[in-house]
């Protein structure tokens, strides 16, 4: 199958009307609305870093796109298309239909059309570009965290990074299965970063670990942060781990791909009210301070040494 036909079959849909040009010319086209500022994202995935060889292309397809609506997501910004460049060994369709599967039933759901990409042979990976559109008053930077801020966290972390270890055959698990599909498939938090437009000063998503990123905002706010650990939800997933290594999964495991984010004290009943509305636990988990990084534990102060993910330590 000659890599036109591939991309013909595999990698082109007729996008919304939000598109002016799609898939096959040199470029795609489209128009931003009035107002509203180009927010772009692009992650690589490359087999053998980032996922297994062996990983499931569905879920493969399904989570080169969700990572990088997360980014969209932790910016509040709306999705309106992609791109897709990916680098294969050799043509296995049966692969391809099931990756194709994994990352346009995605894209419908965001309705987030393919517009574009490259197709060349390689060694396994994949690049997602995404563009998405936010007033530009209204975009939930690293660099807006404002002193006595509350800090929030979605959901759970640390369970992707249980599945992680599961997969490594270093931990054992109850539901390993679960604790899999949160690192395989995670759901981009698309619609929490659109509710928090106008109530969040700042946001970020956890892939590298909860400390990690919090602490990019701290940095670029130029502030500090108190955590209350008593506070951030144990996922069901970690209760039969040993209490040290939950608190490293949650402080440090990455991959959740949950939004963290300092809203200040006066929405916290809007807050709340925008988790019941999307059925999402919100916890709030501590306080924007003047620097420094406290960790406490029922008002008692904690030492943590664990650092997040980085590719280059
Ligand atoms: P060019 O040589 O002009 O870069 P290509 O031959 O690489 O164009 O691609 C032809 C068309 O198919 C372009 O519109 C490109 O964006 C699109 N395309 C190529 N690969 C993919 C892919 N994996 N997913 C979606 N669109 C793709
Ligand atoms: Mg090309």
């Amino acid at each position: 199958m000659s890599e036109f036909d591939l991309i013909k079959r595999y990698f082109t849909k007729k996008p919304s009307s939000k598109i002016e040009l799609g898939v096959g010319d040199d470029c795609a086209l489209f128009a931003l609305p009035e107002g509203e500022r180009l927010a772009v994202s692009t992650d690589l995935l490359i087999a053998g870093t980032h996922f297994f060889d062996d990983t499931d292309p569905m879920d493969l397809g399904h989570k080169s796109l969700a990572v990088n609506l997360s980014d969209l997501a932790a910016m509040g910004a709306r999705p309106i298309g992609c791109t897709l460049a990916v680098a294969l060994p050799y043509v296995d369709e049966a692969w391809i239909a099931a990756f194709a599967q994994g990352f346009f039933d995605l894209a419908s759901v965001h309705q987030c059309d393919l517009i574009g990409g490259d197709t060349t042979k390689g060694p396994l990976s994949v690049c997602v570009t995404v563009f998405g559109t936010v007033p530009s008053d209204q975009a939930l930077r690293r660099d807006k965290a404002q002193i006595g801020d509350d800090i929030w966290i979605s959901n759970a972390v640390g369970e992707a990074r249980a599945g992680l270890e599961w997969l490594r055959h270093n931990v054992q698990l109850l539901h390993p299965e679960e604790a899999v599909s949160r690192l395989q498939r995670p759901t981009p938090r698309v619609e929490l970063g659109l509710a928090l437009r106008g109530l969040a000063h700042a946001a970020i998503d956890v892939s590298d670990g909860l400390l990690g990123d919090l602490g990019h905002i701290l940095e670029c706010s130029q502030v500090g942060a108190t955590l209350r650990l008593e506070d951030i939800p144990v996922s069901p997933l970690l209760m039969e781990l040993p209490q040290e290594q939950q608190q490293q999964f949650i402080l440090s495991g990455g991959d959740d791909y949950e939004l963290c984010f300092t809203v200040p004290k006066e929405h916290r009943e809007a807050i709340e009210t925008i988790g019941q509305s999307l059925s999402l636990s919100l916890s709030c988990i501590g306080t924007i301070e003047n620097e420094g990084l406290q960790l406490l534990r029922n008002g008692q102060s904690i030492s943590f040494s664990g650092h997040s993910f980085d590719h280059f330590l």
